[in-house]
């Protein structure tokens, strides 16, 4: 049975909706520039695609008109001492992407020169030079780009490390509360959700909750284009189901973070030992089921590529494989900046690569409420506006 309805004490200055690391990012902030802020989260915070990403740091990977963003997000994993207080691991370590073929080379070669144009340090490396860098590398392998800003963090921990920020930056983090509508009252934003009882599973209903708040940032991921259309206003949103594999734990079998040209893998050693697998293969699900179960040839295929890059890998034993939801808007790039039509209400996400750039975009973001000039473009999400309701998004075959 519903409880009455809470109202939170307030109004707060800033209501995020969706509790990811955009949203997170974005609500530290403004907090510690002295706003009250309430982060609305469905779940629990970072455990989204926030917290069971790859968390693959990289420029290879990432769109090469994203390159200036996330370098100076790479930075910002790297001294998480200096903003965040606990890390997550970041490691930094060499990238190579890889080209087998003639045809990969090409295509190497091009993205490598697209990323240059952005600002990123990315040299090409015959494969002798390569293999100095990664012995345990396929010597096929023709060429590689190599890319010093590179690395991995452990995303499981992003949730952990942000709830003990937010908590002392004074941000009100209320979980386990799907937002369910949004109204605009008395030149004020009212949330109101649903809060469930996580003993009693997702479908529970526990009590209501009402928050106002003079401004609005959207921050829910996959879950932007209903969360968005709460405020009337329509932008499609793509689903991408990724998949991931972890290996047992292996002797040191590689130092490196590998990908391959085509973008089909990303790999990387941990500390531990396990290896984690990835490059965009896609499994089945929805924003509405979630992730429901990985695909056999896909998971075969993310597997033989695997091995086949470094052959040490014929002697992993999989430990664990899992599917995670990625957001992508129509033309690919962000949404961040002001909601069209709307008064202070913001919105952030669909970020490409978007766990590496996160802390940045999220940075952007808070300088811009602030009346500041933000140190680089934002991504207009007026772009994106469709009339209605529009038939869904086709998601790409990779991604990451
Ligand atoms: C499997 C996988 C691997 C990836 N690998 C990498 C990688 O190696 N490197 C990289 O840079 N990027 C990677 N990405 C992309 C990256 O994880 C995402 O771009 C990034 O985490 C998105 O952050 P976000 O805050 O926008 O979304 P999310 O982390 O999804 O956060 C959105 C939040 O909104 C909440 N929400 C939704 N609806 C509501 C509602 N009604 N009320 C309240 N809250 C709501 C959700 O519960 C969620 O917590 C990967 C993604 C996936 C899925």
């Amino acid at each position: 049975m519903n409880a009455p309805s809470e109202a939170l004490h307030g109004p707060f200055d800033v209501a995020v909706v969706g509790g990811g690391v955009m949203g997170c990012t974005s609500a530290l902030f403004l907090a510690r520039a002295g706003m009250r802020v309430a982060v609305i989260e469905r779940g629990a915070l970072c455990r989204a695609a926030s917290g069971v990403n790859a968390g693959t740091l990289t420029l290879h990977m990432t769109r090469a008109a994203l390159v200036p963003y996330a370098i100076r997000a790479w930075k910002m994993w790297m001294e998480t001492d200096q903003w965040l207080g606990q890390g997550v691991l970041a490691t930094a370590a060499p990238g190579l992407s890889l080209a087998f073929t003639e045809a990969e080379r090409e295509l190497l070669r091009a993205r490598a020169a697209a990323r240059r144009e952005y600002g990123a340090q990315i040299d090409l490396l015959e494969r002798d030079a390569a293999l100095a860098v990664e012995p345990g590398l396929n010597p096929a392998m023709l060429e590689a780009a190599f890319c010093a800003t590179d690395g991995f963090a452990s995303a499981y921990l992003t949730g952990r490390a942000y709830h003990a920020a937010l908590r002392e930056a004074g941000v009100r983090i209320v979980e386990q509360t799907p937002v369910t509508r949004i109204d605009r009252v008395n030149g004020r934003y009212r949330v109101f959700g649903q809060a469930r009882d996580p003993e009693s599973g997702p479908e529970s209903a526990a009590a209501s909750l009402r928050i106002d708040a003079k401004r609005l940032v959207m921050a829910g991921g996959v879950w932007l284009e209903p969360l968005l259309a709460m405020l009337d206003v329509h932008i499609p949103v793509k689903t991408l189901v990724n998949q991931l594999i972890v290996t047992e734990r292996m002797p040191p079998i590689m130092r490196s973070v590998l990908s391959i040209a085509n973008g089909l893998l990303s790999m990387k050693q941990f500390a531990n030992g396990s290896v984690l697998i990835g490059g965009g293969w896609q499994g089945v699900g929805d924003r509405i089921r979630g992730p429901v179960e990985t695909i056999p040839q896909n998971l075969t295929g993310n597997l033989r590529l695997a091995q086949h890059v470094i052959p040490a890998l014929a002697k992993a034993r999989v430990a664990r494989i899992w599917l995670g939801l990625e957001a992508e808007t129509a033309d690919a790039m962000p949404m961040l900046g002001a909601l069209p039509g709307l008064t202070d209400a913001w919105v952030i996400g669909c970020v490409h690569s978007g766990y590496t750039s996160g802390p940045y975009m999220g940075k952007l973001l808070a300088q811009t409420m602030l009346g500041e000039a933000p140190e680089l473009p934002l991504f207009d999400p007026a772009r994106l506006v469709v009339q209605a309701a529009a038939p869904a998004l086709t998601p790409r075959e990779n991604t990451e």
